[in-house]
């Protein structure tokens, strides 16, 4: 079953079924169900007798084994790092990074060139043979070039899925190889409507966190994140409290990426609040908020943002996260107790 806010997008996809291009990007914000749709699409393809709406069967032969991760004809390419998750958490792991820094966060050129036999056997079901590549962003250089190579001269029979969460980050000779298809946010009730179904705890509030993605909102709903991220919001909202040490050395034992992801909504909650009077990420917004907003130097708050966009680049390479925060929040603490006395 796909989810229901991409039924549009479905129906586009699966009516070009018989002039499939070789491959597909689908793009769009990560934890909106982009994964899933890829697969529902994979397994349509390669399914014996399809429903009228395109949707595979579940029952033939081909689902059954496409359900068991067992289809000869198809091959799904992601980081190890991901591979462990279960699909919702793999989906939604741009705003909840995998914790294990053992594994590979990357795809290797080792698992492509294993496609190379893949798509030179010949298939054993209609003729096709399909490939998803998630999220194809996780592609090192030597992986993206010689994937590219298979691109440039496509095996017959063959469909590529690429899906991305941020397909700029992609080499422009792979996306435009690619028909790009945009994956669009889900309208806001029917996001609503799947968290409850799901029993998705203060769904409304994870909804905004998310900005407006149900798979992702749905991951940070657990009680112990959102513990976390209310002791490191509630110091930035009371900033004349703000102990940039203490709060380094408990962001510490948090993962940075979750650390500078609410101080990066904080910032732009701050920024809205004081030029359009509404916040995105906390739409519920205390006096104490509203009012630091309104006394905030805005030079200096976006001085703030980019070194916090500089922190996020470097995640990929942690430095020493203590040292990152103490900067971080000294800086913030900084700007957040220095009142902006032209503004008043
Ligand atoms: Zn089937």
């Amino acid at each position: 079953m796909i989810y229901k806010w991409h039924g549009k997008i479905w129906q586009q996809l699966i009516s070009n079924k018989a002039h499939f291009p070789n491959a597909i990007l689908l793009h769009g914000r990560g934890g909106i169900g982009k994964l899933h749709l890829g697969r529902t699409l994979a397994q349509a393809l390669l399914c014996e007798s399809p429903l009228a709406s395109g949707e595979p069967c579940e029952q033939c032969g081909a689902c059954t084994w496409f359900k068991a991760g067992s289809h000869p004809d198809f091959r799904l390419l992601e980081p190890e790092a991901l591979a462990a998750l279960t699909e919702p958490a793999a989906e939604a792991a741009d705003t909840r990074k995998p914790t294990d820094k053992k594994t590979s966060q990357f795809i290797t050129v080792a698992q492509i060139r294993e496609l190379a036999d893949f798509v030179n056997l010949t298939t054993h079901c209609n003729g096709l043979r399909v490939i998803l590549i998630h999220p194809a962003e996780a592609m090192n250089v030597h992986a993206a070039n010689a994937l590219l190579k298979t691109l440039e001269e496509p095996p017959t029979g063959t469909l590529f899925i690429l899906v991305s969460h941020h397909p700029q980050r992609l080499l422009p000779t792979i996306r435009s190889r690619c028909q790009k298809v945009n994956i669009p946010l889900p309208d806001r009730a029917d996001a609503l409507k799947w968290l409850q179904g799901q029993g998705t705890r203060e769904a409304d509030s994870c909804l905004a966190q998310s900005g407006g993605a149900p798979l992702a909102a749905h991951q940070l709903s657990t009680e112990d994140y959102q513990l976390k991220r209310k002791q490191v919001l509630d110091q930035l909202g009371a900033p004349e409290r703000l102990d940039p040490l203490s709060l380094a050395e408990q962001g510490e034992k948090t993962e940075l990426a979750w650390t500078l992801n609410w101080m990066q909504q904080w910032v732009y909650d701050l920024a809205s609040l004081s030029l359009t009077a509404r916040a995105r990420y906390q739409p519920e917004s205390s006096a104490e908020t509203i009012r630091l907003a309104k006394t905030i130097n805005l030079i200096e708050l976006f001085r703030f943002q980019q070194e916090l966009a500089a922190a996020q680049r470097t995640l990929q390479h942690p430095l020493n996260n203590r040292l990152v925060l103490e900067q971080l929040f000294l800086s913030y603490w900084q700007l957040a107790n220095s009142q902006d006395t032209a503004h008043v």
